[in-house]
């Protein structure tokens, strides 16, 4: 590996903190994703993309905006990409999957905060997060009250932050809403690239931004075998560098994997034996380096086969519809605004719990354990959440209804609960058998 310590100490990064950081995340993923048997050889590309998280895809970010690209950064499914892919800027996913100065980030939240929200304070003020120091622009949006609030706070110590609304309800007024933002957005990223969208990169844009989704439609397809040809946790992982890597490189690394997931189930070969116990994880989102709960339930003998989660599923499932404008479609503003129609359905179909009322999600949830022949459901929780700690008991009784069995769980992103918490996956997924 390069030596990337003049990178780091240029972006303005604690340079000791940084280490230890990153000697935790390595240790990590060698004792969760490394210490797995089995993997499809493509993993290898995946392998790759982590241990260079920090270095080989930062100096790309660098070199981009040496160029003149900017970089913007955001931590919700509902940012569209295809908006900033057009104004010919980068999105990057900013993690807050691990607990960090959790001492200084107890002085601008109150304890009871989520530990993602958390966890995006204690990158800033801890500074070790070289994407969220690269980035021009970093989004927030009001989602849940937390987030909301926080924001606040956190534009004290981000001085690039753009705060976005968003809808809880499903209605016409909502989905007027949310494309009056999405328009808003347009705007600010236009002005901060100096790029005007046209109809042309909008098409690419939404294009490129497909084409990423359905490779990861495709994999999850492959993953409805039985026997399963890869493990959850290496899944989980493509869903996660979903939201650093370049898009076509992504979109290719993953389909390259595909390929091989297809040999793989023609020959019979399965991640695991075909009697193991199939898990559907559903709830809060699993950022980056948040392996916890997967670990646990692929080392007590099942395996995730889907993840109902921004960081899976509800994240990438539906895609924008590209037939709106030709290759020679004129540029002009009928044709983006229909365009920007198109992004704003997609967008508006994401079923976080922030929506009332949200029933599509437990539908969705429901048919998930059913496509991909599910044993039973873990809802996932990170506690102090609201939202998804309320919607897990409709969930629960929908799921029950089906006669699909059902674990909640809440925890956040320490390891102080892992053997309690393992103590109740095993007796569930014996439950199962
Ligand atoms: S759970 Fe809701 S707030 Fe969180 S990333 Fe997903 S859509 Fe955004
Ligand atoms: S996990 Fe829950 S509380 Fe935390 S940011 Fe997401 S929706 Fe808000």
């Amino acid at each position: 590996m390069s030596d990337y310590t003049q990178m780091w100490k240029d972006l303005g990064l604690n340079l000791e903190a940084h280490d230890m950081l990153l000697n935790v995340l390595g240790n990590a993923y060698k004792d969760i994703y490394l210490a797995q048997k089995n993997r499809p050889e493509g993993m290898g590309y995946f392998d790759f993309v982590m241990s260079e998280v920090h270095g080989l895809r930062i100096k790309e970010l660098l070199d981009e905006k040496a160029q003149g690209r900017k970089i913007i950064g955001s931590y919700c499914v509902f940012v569209p990409e295809e908006i900033v892919l057009a104004a010919n800027a980068t999105l990057v996913g900013l993690c807050s999957g691990a607990d960090f100065a959790v001492e200084e980030v107890e002085k601008y939240l109150p304890r009871n905060t989520c530990a993602l929200i958390k966890s995006a304070f204690g990158f800033k003020l801890g500074k070790v997060c070289p994407y969220l120091e690269s980035a021009d622009m970093v989004v927030g949006e009001n989602t849940c009250d937390g987030k909301k609030k926080a924001y606040e706070s956190l534009g004290s110590l981000i001085d690039n932050l753009y705060v976005m609304d968003l809808p809880q309800m499903k209605s016409e007024q909502g989905k007027a809403l949310l494309k009056g933002e999405y328009y808003r957005f347009k705007q600010a990223v236009e002005k901060l690239t100096g790029v005007a969208i046209t109809a042309q990169s909008l098409k690419k844009a939404i294009q490129t931004v497909n084409a990423k989704r359905t490779a990861i439609h495709r994999l999850s397809e492959l993953r409805k075998a039985v026997p399963t040809p890869i493990s959850g946790l290496d899944a989980l992982l493509a869903n996660q560098v979903f939201f650093y890597d370049n898009p076509a490189r992504f979109t290719e690394s993953v389909n390259k994997i595909c390929d091989e997931l297809e040999k793989r189930i023609q020959d019979k070969q399965g991640a695991v034996p075909a009697k193991t116990p199939r898990i559907l994880l559903s709830g809060c989102p699993m950022a980056v380096p948040n392996w916890k709960l997967p670990w646990i339930v692929e080392t007590s003998e099942a395996v995730i086969v889907g993840e109902e989660s921004c960081v899976g599923e509800r994240g990438t499932r539906n895609l924008v519809d590209e037939s709106i404008g030709g290759v020679n479609a004129t540029d002009n503003d009928e044709m983006i605004d229909k365009m920007m129609d198109a992004i704003t359905d997609r967008y508006f179909k994401v079923d976080c719990a922030i929506f009332t009322p949200n029933q599509e999600r437990l539908n969705h949830i429901v048919e998930m354990a059913e496509n991909y022949k599910a044993d039973g459901v873990i809802h996932y929780g990170l506690q102090f959440c609201q939202p998804y700690i309320m919607e897990s008991i409709p969930v629960e009784k929908a799921l029950e209804g089906k006669n699909i069995p059902t674990l909640r769980v809440e925890t956040d992103y320490g390891m102080e609960d892992a053997g309690q918490l393992k103590t109740r996956v095993q007796a569930f997924i014996e439950q199962l058998r």
